[in-house]
């Protein structure tokens, strides 16, 4: 059994300004909850998107969000080719 990840730690960015969005605490398990988002499919290795944030959108309440997952980290694959072949 893995542990499960906490939605707590996922990275938010707006994607009209691409400054980090900063949500309260349990927002996050909220949002996903009400975007009909289940929570146990998601990893470290995603982020959410939130389709404006309050700095760029003042007066806006609510913003359409979506998980994104990103792709296996650039300094793997680095590392693998830079490996001696034998
Ligand atoms: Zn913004």
């Amino acid at each position: 059994m893995r542990t499960p990840f906490d939605p707590e730690l996922l990275y938010v960015e707006c994607a009209k300004c691409g400054q980090p969005v900063l949500w309260s605490p349990g927002d996050t398990t909220r949002i996903l909850a009400w975007a009909g988002i289940d929570a146990s499919t998601l990893d470290e290795k995603c982020m959410i998107v939130s389709e404006g944030c309050p700095a760029c959108q003042p007066g806006q309440k609510s913003f359409s969000t979506q998980v994104v997952r990103l792709r296996k980290s650039p300094e793997q694959k680095a590392a693998k080719s830079a490996a001696p072949a034998n």
